[in-house]
């Protein structure tokens, strides 16, 4: 592949739930050029909002002053997304990522963004660190609705 199939870009914001829909539908919109289907895109905006929601209520604890980072790139048919907050960070990532693990029951979380994230993705890592705040990067390959029809 050469060094032009590849293409990216960077998105940062404020740690304010107001930002989620205006981070997924970004996502949503950037990823098109890969003429991706319904369900791929509805796929992709989920696990955006799911981190996203994660770094805003978990890393920063809803303090408006956090940033949050996303990066998305495609090569080929292959999307990659890096989703970064620089908040609190994770104590236990096996325990954090287990279905319905939530340490938030008191809001009604469900415990099941993690799960979501690597069901919906086909590559998914976790890395975290204590103060240093969490990084998620997940990777679909996208069949494109031209692979479909032809
Ligand atoms: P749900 O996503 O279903 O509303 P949840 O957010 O608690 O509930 P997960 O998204 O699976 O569930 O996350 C599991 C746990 O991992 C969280 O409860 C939280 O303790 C921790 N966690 C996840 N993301 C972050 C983050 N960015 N910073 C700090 N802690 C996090
Ligand atoms: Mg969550």
């Amino acid at each position: 592949m050469s060094q032009t199939d590849r293409n990216f870009m960077t998105l940062q914001f404020a740690a304010k739930s107001e930002n989620e829909s205006f981070a997924r539908v970004t996502v949503a919109a950037f990823v098109s050029q890969l003429d991706p289907t319904m369900d791929e895109i509805t796929d992709l905006k989920t696990v955006v909002s799911e981190a996203v929601t994660n770094s805003i209520i978990h890393g920063y604890d809803e303090d408006p002053e956090g940033i949050v980072t996303i990066s998305a790139s495609i090569e080929g048919d292959t999307v990659t997304l890096v989703v970064e907050d620089k908040g609190r960070g994770i104590e236990d990532l096996e325990l954090a990522k287990q279905p319905l693990f939530t340490s938030k029951p008191e809001l009604e979380r469900s415990g099941m963004g993690f799960t979501i994230m690597e069901n919906f993705m086909d590559e998914f890592d976790v890395t975290s660190e204590m103060g240093g705040g969490t990084s998620i990067r997940m990777k679909k390959r996208i069949v494109s609705k031209k692979a479909l029809y032809n």
